[in-house]
């Protein structure tokens, strides 16, 4: 193509057409991303109120993109700078996309968990823009019957339709409160990367086990329940979740609820690089929904993941992990 990598090209795509979509639309970069990426999908300019000038500085650039070229990982790596361009803007903590070094960690997990099994459900409760589970998706394309994603924020639910549109995955979206009634079927497998905070409304809390017993109730925990609700017996839960959470004052009252629902599988910590502070830093905790004929594994796999640079230390704890197989699945 040109000194550029693939996926550098399809970014400029992407970023040239947002930012004269932004300036004729006068709108904020992430939203005239979605746009962008709706007309490529779709193949045409659909903002009809923008300038002649305008819409064939755009026909250009989507003529000489050639979606089709593109993989799939292409297309959503791609999609993804884009995404974080955008969110440089201004983005709440809570809202952040999850990075694809934990995306891509989540689904080697997963996949050891699937045993090569196929025609699973996945649901992500919290998709934001989507990035996990697109990452999740692209990674084994024929593993997944069905997926679906829960997000609040309009944005973010728009970005995660158009990258799906984008990469032809099917994924059935839904634009509300999480923590309201859910009219999804129980999955075989969650993804989750927990918003972590209080949640406003005492009154949809009071429906849950694990609500506070004064004021507002952790969020992190009514999306932990609501997830395991939502999940068949047997199927499994990969939550990225604060490193402190089973540190703070409420953490026992969470502890029974797991001693009741689920076996937990895993905790791993990840590696604090991987993070811009030591307080953000966080591990991904992997519960199996308890259901008949099932046990706890005969141990809980606990790592701390070191940094990937570190190719001996992350050896080291492949074959731990694989040793955790053989006696426990
Ligand atoms: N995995 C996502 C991605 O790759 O973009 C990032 C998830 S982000 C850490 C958490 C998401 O939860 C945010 O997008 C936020 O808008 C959403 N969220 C927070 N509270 C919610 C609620 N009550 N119902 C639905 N979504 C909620």
């Amino acid at each position: 193509m040109n000194e550029f990598s693939p996926i550098e090209h399809l970014f400029r795509t992407f970023d040239e057409t947002a930012s004269i979509l932004q300036q004729e639309l006068s709108c904020t970069y992430l939203d005239a991303l979605a746009e962008t990426s709706e007309n490529l999908f779709q193949q045409t300019i659909l903002q009809d109120e923008i300038s002649e000038v305008a819409k064939k500085r755009i026909q250009k650039q989507y003529d000489e993109a050639h979606l089709s070229r593109y993989s799939k990982e292409e297309i959503r790596q791609a999609y993804q700078l884009a995404i974080l361009k955008g969110m440089q803007e201004n983005v709440q903590p809570n809202h952040q996309m999850t990075p694809d070094s934990i995306g891509l960690f989540i689904s080697y997990l997963l996949e050891r968990f699937m045993k090569g099994e196929k025609g699973w459900s996945i649901l992500d409760p919290a998709l934001g823009t989507g990035n996990l589970l697109l990452t999740v998706l692209n990674r084994q394309p024929d593993a997944f019957a069905s997926a679906a994603g829960v997000e609040i924020d309009d944005l973010l639910l728009k970005l995660a339709w158009c990258g799906a549109n984008l990469i032809e995955q099917p994924v059935q979206l839904f634009n509300q409160d999480t923590l309201e009634p859910l009219f999804i079927d129980p999955v075989d497998a969650v993804v989750c990367d927990l918003p972590v905070g209080w949640y406003p409304n005492d009154i949809r809390a009071a429906d849950y086990e694990l609500r506070a017993q004064e004021g507002h109730s952790y969020a992190h925990y009514l999306f932990i329940e609501q997830s395991i609700k939502h999940t068949k017996p047997g199927g499994y839960l990969f939550f990225l979740i604060p490193n402190g959470l089973f540190e703070d004052g409420e953490a026992d009252k969470l502890q029974q609820f797991f001693q009741k629902n689920v076996y937990i599988q895993g905790l791993i910590q990840l590696p604090e690089s991987m993070f811009k502070a030591k307080q953000a830093a966080k591990s991904i905790l992997i519960l199996q929904k308890q259901g008949e004929g099932l046990a706890a594994p005969k141990e809980v796999f606990l790592a701390n993941m070191p940094s990937m640079k570190n190719k001996q230390a992350v050896q080291s704890i492949m074959n731990k992990m694989n040793e955790w197989f053989k006696e426990n699945k």
